[in-house]
Parts: structure tokens; sequence; C-alpha cells
């Protein structure tokens, strides 16, 4: 479902450069006032939280100058492509909250390109080269040093009509032919020197199956697919800031070949912002893909994973993700942003919507020893303090209850506010009790801790506003149901894993970023709830269900850790 209920909240002071520059452009009366963006991802991946600051970006500006935003999948490369990744990365805008105009592939452009790489070779601008990769790598020179021309650079043009139609039938093997632009081997820019513009490549694709044998480049293919959408703004990443004049130059050599440029009259505007790193983390596809084809997380949306299905199975909300980008803005330079930005940004916005409720992670019976057996009550508990409209839900309260281990100490040092003999605590929602001891096994370990509840303390009675220090959480024995949850920390150990080149990624990995805790009891409300439902532990946590969770085995993530004050001022 598309979300477009809260609207972004945070009011933006100024103007990013790209917005600024869309303003002046729409003053200026430029392509008719008119704004029309894409994102276009390469299916060949999922989609993670970088993409999602191009998508805010990409359907952000549509939005906010009255034009459109069209979702185009950049599919130029059949070996790596694959529906899957066409399907998810649907469900990932969508979810984010964003609407695509139109769906557009690259590969419905296969023909016009074609037809255009056909009239540069007719015009003498590009050719066809039998050197191998590694050759063609070594003619390209440095940024100071020009390179070294082809040998196949200067070949008529029906020489190279004749084998571009080969390598198109099919009849030439991969790696043995490229066609290139005849550019300049000398340009300052490398990417002018004659860039290969298509490869050959003898593989099913997802759409266009198996019709073609040769595909456009990167370079060859983007700017041209804009122009023929009515692309009106380009943005992307800062690395394709060197791209661009080449991008700037095909769009030329189009608009110069009318049969193919129909009418032209405007055209699409390449800018670049930043890409969004975070730190303890790895963002490219490829090393995401590893991870998951070698089993090192447990699918794409491993909730440790930066994707953007990793982040919903973790229980983040698409809100808390866009105020996040929000946040960081957008620049001109690269930058590593801080996870914990990110993380304070779920909690916040979790805080307004998560559903309070009680679990206990490392359970010890306590026995409230004058409280009747067999009786049960219903308490009331709220749902969400920071939401007056959530409402109430009921817990149940009996003689037995679960209590943290952690929350109870037999010789407890001064400050210590919690559960100790002789010390009053409260019971959320629930009563004041006093602890009067603990009973152990036979080794020593603690197996019931025990205490007296004063009847009048009940919240909402008369002593219900006798002050104590400490307030814990508990279950009621008889009305909890057991489960898993599994506690995510960081992915990876160190700080920037792209920065240490000298080690495999792999190496990098923190061995404990997944414990599964699987002796914890919820309260039994838990089984109405929906893995979309947010859910707040109180005392230690934002959880979700999990989409592993079954009625008869419940599993929770742990979304993000509260921010502990309570820790803070009870230890
Ligand atoms: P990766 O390098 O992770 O494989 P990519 O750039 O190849 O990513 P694409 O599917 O081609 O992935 O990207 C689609 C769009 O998303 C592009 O416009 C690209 O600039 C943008 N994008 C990709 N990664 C990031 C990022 N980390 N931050 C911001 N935008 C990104
Ligand atoms: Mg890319």
């Amino acid at each position: 479902m598309i979300n477009n209920t809260n609207e972004e909240s945070v009011e933006k002071k100024t103007l990013n450069f790209i917005e600024a520059a869309v303003e002046n452009d729409l003053k200026e009366g430029k392509n008719n006032s008119k704004v029309q963006t894409r994102f276009p991802p390469e299916p060949n991946g999922y989609l993670h939280i970088g993409h999602a600051k191009a998508i805010c970006m990409d359907f952000g500006i549509a939005k906010q100058y009255g034009g459109v935003c069209n979702l185009r999948f950049d599919d130029t490369n059949p070996v790596k492509e694959d529906v899957e990744y066409v399907d998810s990365i649907k469900q990932d805008i969508e979810w984010l909250g964003f609407k695509w105009n139109n769906i557009y592939y690259a590969s419905d452009y296969f023909q016009q390109l074609w037809d255009f790489a056909v009239a540069l070779i007719k015009q003498g601008k590009a050719y066809v080269d039998e050197q191998t990769a590694e050759e063609i790598a070594k003619q390209k020179g440095t940024p100071t040093q020009a390179g070294t021309d082809s040998p196949f650079r200067n070949r008529p043009i029906e020489e190279n009509l004749r084998l571009f139609q080969e390598m198109t039938d099919g009849n030439v093997q991969e790696g043995a032919m490229v066609l290139r632009a005849k550019i300049d081997m000398g340009h300052s820019n490398m990417h002018f020197r004659d860039p290969i513009i298509y490869r050959i490549i003898h593989h099913h694709h997802h759409r266009t199956h198996d019709a073609w044998k040769v595909y456009p480049m990167y370079d060859f293919a983007h700017g041209q697919s804009d122009y023929f959408e009515g692309v009106t703004h380009s943005l992307c990443t800062l690395e394709f800031e060197v791209h661009r004049p080449l991008y700037d130059y095909f769009i030329d050599e189009l608009i110069e070949t009318p049969e193919l440029a129909g009418e032209a009259g405007y055209r699409p505007r390449q800018m670049e912002f930043n890409r969004l790193n975070l730190t303890y983390t790895v963002m490219s596809k490829r090393k995401l893909l590893t991870l998951v084809k070698e089993g090192l997380v447990n699918g794409w949306d491993d909730p440790r994973m930066p994707t953007i299905c990793g982040y919903r199975r973790r229980g983040y909300s698409p809100e808390a993700i866009r105020n996040f980008i929000n946040m960081i803005g957008y620049t001109k330079y690269e930058a590593l942003n801080d996870v914990s930005m990110l993380e304070a940004a779920v909690r916040e916005d979790l805080n307004k919507r998560a559903t309070r409720v009680s679990a206990v992670l490392n359970p010890v019976k306590l026995i409230i020893t004058n409280y009747p057996e067999g009786k049960v009550e219903a308490l009331e508990a709220i749902n969400n303090p920071e939401d007056e409209n959530s409402g109430t839900h009921i817990i149940e309260f009996s003689r037995e209850l679960w209590m943290e281990r952690d929350d109870f100490m037999e010789d407890a040092p001064k400050k210590y506010f919690r559960m100790t003999p002789g010390q009053e605590v409260r019971l959320k929602s629930a009563y004041i009790v006093k602890c009067t001891g603990c009973k152990k096994d036979e080794n020593g370990n603690i197996i019931e801790v025990h205490c007296e509840y004063d009847p009048n303390t009940k919240s909402g009675m008369p002593d219900s506003g006798r002050k104590v220090k400490g307030t814990l959480h508990w279950v009621s024995c008889a009305h909890s149901l057991p489960a898993e949850v599994r506690l995510y920390d960081r992915l990876f150990n160190v700080e920037n894993p792209a920065a240490e080149q000298e080690k495999d990624f792999r190496e990098l990995l923190n061995p404990d970023s997944l414990k599964t805790v699987t002796n914890c009891y919820v309260e039994k409300y838990l089984s109405e709830l929906k893995p979309a439902d947010y859910l707040q532990f109180q005392r230690i946590g934002y959880f979700n269900i999990d989409q592993d969770s079954t009625p008869d085995k419940l599993i929770f993530n742990r979304t993000v850790g509260l921010k502990d004050t309570w820790g803070k001022l009870n230890k």
C-alpha cells in the first residue's frame, strides 16, 4: 500500500542545490517549464537505503514542482538481471511511499538505440574494434597521457556496418568485437577516448528474451533513454559527474539526427548529488549479493541488511527512513553518515507509533505470596502514551509472573532501585510490591523471587501515587506465550568497511550480529498482531513480529534499542 498519510512534517528552511537549479530552470521557462524525473535502477539486486536517497530526490523533485517521475529499469546487462529484482524494486518503492507515473525499461529503446548506433557508424562516428578488452584498456592512456588509436579505428564505414550487423545477428562470439564511438583518443576526459557503446552478450534477457545479441553500454543508453522519455532533470550520484560531458555529447549527436530524435526543443540535464554511505555498512550491490549467495546473511531481507526489504522486515517504518534522508540532505561532497543517526530517526518515529507491550527476555519466576491463588485480574494497559487515540489493551495479572532475571539482586548496592529484599517497586500497570526474598535450587541458582503486594496501590487507586523508584515489567505465567527473540547488532565490526581495501570485506563481519534468545515470554495480546505492527517491549526496545513467526512459534525482531535513560537512572 502506498502511504501518503504522513506527509513530510519537517519544514525545509533552504532549498538544496538541486531544488534551486530546478526553480531556476522553471523561472527561465526551460523545457516549457516542465519537470520530469526518473528513478533508474538496474534490476540486478534489491534496493538499499542508498537507493532510498535517490528515490526521495527523484520522486520528491517531481512532486514538489508539479512534474512526474517515472520508474525506469536500466536493464542493459541481461547477465546480472532478473524479474525477481524488478518485482522487489516496485514493491520497495511503493512501500517507501512513492508512486511512479509510468514504468519504462531501457530495453524499450533497444531498437532506437541500435538505429542511433548505425546512424553514428554511417556518419563515421563509430567503428567496430576487434581487439580484446585488455588491449583496449592498455591503449586508454592516463589522465595526463593521451591514448593510442586502435588499428581498427579507421576501417571503412561499409565494413563497420557489415560487422555491426554480424554482431547483431549473433554470428560473432562474445568479446570478439565491440562497437566504439570515434571521438578523441587524446581527450582530457578519459570517457571520451573512444568509449565502447555496444558489446556482444549471448544471454537470455528477462524482457526481450533472445531478440538481441548486442547490448548498449550505460553511457550510450542512459542519456538517450532520458531524451526519448522526456526527462528534464536526470538526477544521479556524484560518480556520474565525469560522465556528464559524454552524456551531453551523445544527446547533442542524437538531436542532430532528427529522423531519430524527432522534434527537439528540449533537452535533459544531468545533475549529481552525493551518495549515501553509512558507517558499519556495505552498500555495494555486488557485496550485498555475495553476502546473500554465500549464506553469510539469511537472504536479501535479512534484518541486518541495509536493503529496504531488510529494514522493513526489521520493523523500520518508511517514514523513519524518509525522515533520515531528509535530515542528512543532499550535497556535492561525498560523506560517511553515522548509522546511529538512522537509528535515532527510527527511534523517534517508533516512539510515536509503537504499541507498548510487555515481554520478558530472560525470565525468572516472581511469586506474589499474598495474592489469592487462582485469581486473575484484567488490567488495562495504555497502548501508547504518546498518542491519546491509541487506546488500551488488556493484560492479565495473577499470582505467578515472569520478570527479568536482571531485575533482581539478592545483595544490591545502595542505588539499586529494582527488586531486592525489603525494597518496594511498582509492577507496571499493576501494584506496588515489596520483595521478601528468593528461592534457590541445590546449586544456588535463583529459581523464584518472592514478594507481597499492596492491594491499595493498583494503578488508579488511592495509594497508587505512592513514590517508588523502580517500575518493572512482567507477564503472567498463565497468560503469556513463549517466544523467540532475535537481537541484531551491526553487521560489520569496522566503521568504514569500504575503506579497508587490503582486507576481504567478509573478514570484517561482526560474528555477533545476530543473537537468538529462545526462552522469552510475551503477553498473550501479541498473538493477535501482524508483522507490520510496530511494538515497544517496555524497558527493552522496539520490536516487530518476524515473518517467520507462526501462532505456535512466535518470533520477534529487535528493531532498535531504546535510548537507555532507564538504565542510566537505575543502575
Ligand atoms: P551499487 O553501486 O550499489 O550497485 P548502483 O549505482 O549500481 O548501485 P543502480 O541500480 O544503478 O545502482 O542505481 C539506481 C539509482 O540509485 C542511480 O541513480 C544511483 O545513482 C542511485 N544510487 C545508488 N546507490 C546510491 C547511494 N548509495 N546513494 C544515493 N544514491 C544511490
Ligand atoms: Mg548503476
